[in-house]
């Protein structure tokens, strides 16, 4: 048994005792849990009670943006011990599937992820965890940077299917958590400036504290004019849609340069509309993102160079007794919010 945070059904939180695995086996870990992020998955499932086909049908513990400290390893593992520092890749592959076989577990259709339902996720005291999904924090990255390393990694993701060239001009759509991780992470991968465009002028506040991030009001500005003037009626390199908003699909490719690429991070709730037509004419390379794979060990050594500071984004920080309130906070959509994290203490 372990205490943890139990979404016991849409709307309904509560903190208890529950039998989660524990079984340790050779090749993995037990990790006494040290910082949670609060992700909008877990607000979503808390507040909807599901997301597309992931249907909360049993009380599951929610979280899985995790770092914690080893307390036990399997018989097997050569790389980590008691007392390492860590944080957690909570997507767990199939190692002999096909998927991961072409370094695409990220897609396995066996894969199970913390949080997702019926798998439970890590808002509790300890967890088991195959090693070769645990990596070791730098000295110099905290527990809570090291529960940042999850959402960053998916802006790290879109980079890298970006193919970024230095010099690289980006525009993202979307300023919340996941926009601005996917702009720092185009500017460590050699952007030189970063669009970011918003309704919400705090949200684009929070963005342009950050060097070489250029906010666009899009309640005030028209974006894609706002990026004709910047580049000389050519357009960005690259665009990552961030948003999922339907409204912006359906002149998504405008602001594109001819040549350049187009990264699908967000995700719409309903099938939109796009332009193919203007994609063609300009004959733009469109790149998905789904999670992460390959990225965790990057995100640690950009995050232990200095080069990417990940906590400003880091806006409220609260005990695991009070993680329910917490969960409300999240759940109200503050604009000032990027980032709640729960200590386990
Ligand atoms: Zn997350």
């Amino acid at each position: 048994m372990s205490r943890a945070l139990v979404l016991e059904e849409k709307g309904k939180l509560s903190i208890r005792e529950i039998d989660v695995p524990d079984r340790l086996g050779p090749a993995d870990v037990r990790i006494e849990i040290d910082t949670v992020g609060i992700c909008g998955s877990d607000v979503h499932y808390f507040t909807h009670g599901r997301i597309g086909p992931f249907v909360v049908e049993a009380p599951m513990v929610l979280g899985h943006e995790a770092a914690g400290t080893v307390v036990d390893v399997g018989a097997d593992v050569k790389d980590l011990k008691p007392g390492d520092r860590v944080c957690m890749e909570p997507g767990i592959p199939d190692m002999t599937s096909r998927a991961s076989k072409l370094g695409k577990y990220n897609v396995d259709p066996a894969v199970t992820f913390w949080a997702t339902p019926p798998v439970h996720g890590c808002l509790t005291s300890r967890v088991v965890h195959p090693a070769a999904f645990t990596y070791r924090l730098p000295d110099n990255v905290s527990f809570a940077e090291g529960a940042m390393v999850e959402p960053f990694a998916i802006g790290l993701q879109a980079a890298a299917q970006a193919r970024i060239r230095p010099g690289d001009i980006a525009y993202v759509i979307g300023a919340g958590p996941i926009g601005i991780m996917t702009a720092l992470a185009a500017l460590a991968g050699g952007c030189a400036r970063v669009f970011i465009a918003d309704l919400s002028e705090t949200k684009l506040k929070i963005a342009e504290r950050y060097d070489n991030v250029i906010g666009i009001r899009a309640g005030s500005e028209n974006p894609a004019e706002v990026i004709a003037e910047a580049t000389g009626a050519w357009g960005v390199d690259i665009l990552f849609e961030c948003s999922g908003a339907p409204a912006v699909f359906r002149d998504l490719f405008r602001p594109v340069r001819p040549g350049g690429c187009v990264v699908f991070v967000g995700m719409p709730v309903e099938p939109v509309q796009i332009d193919i037509v203007t994609a063609q004419a300009k004959e733009l390379r469109m790149e998905t993102v789904f999670r992460y794979a390959n990225v965790f060990d990057r995100a640690l050594d950009i995050m232990a160079s200095g080069r990417v500071d990940l906590k400003p984004l880091i806006t409220g920080s609260y005990s695991f007794e009070d993680a329910i309130a917490a969960f409300e906070r999240a759940a109200a959509q503050n604009p000032e919010d990027v980032k709640l994290q729960i200590t386990m203490g």
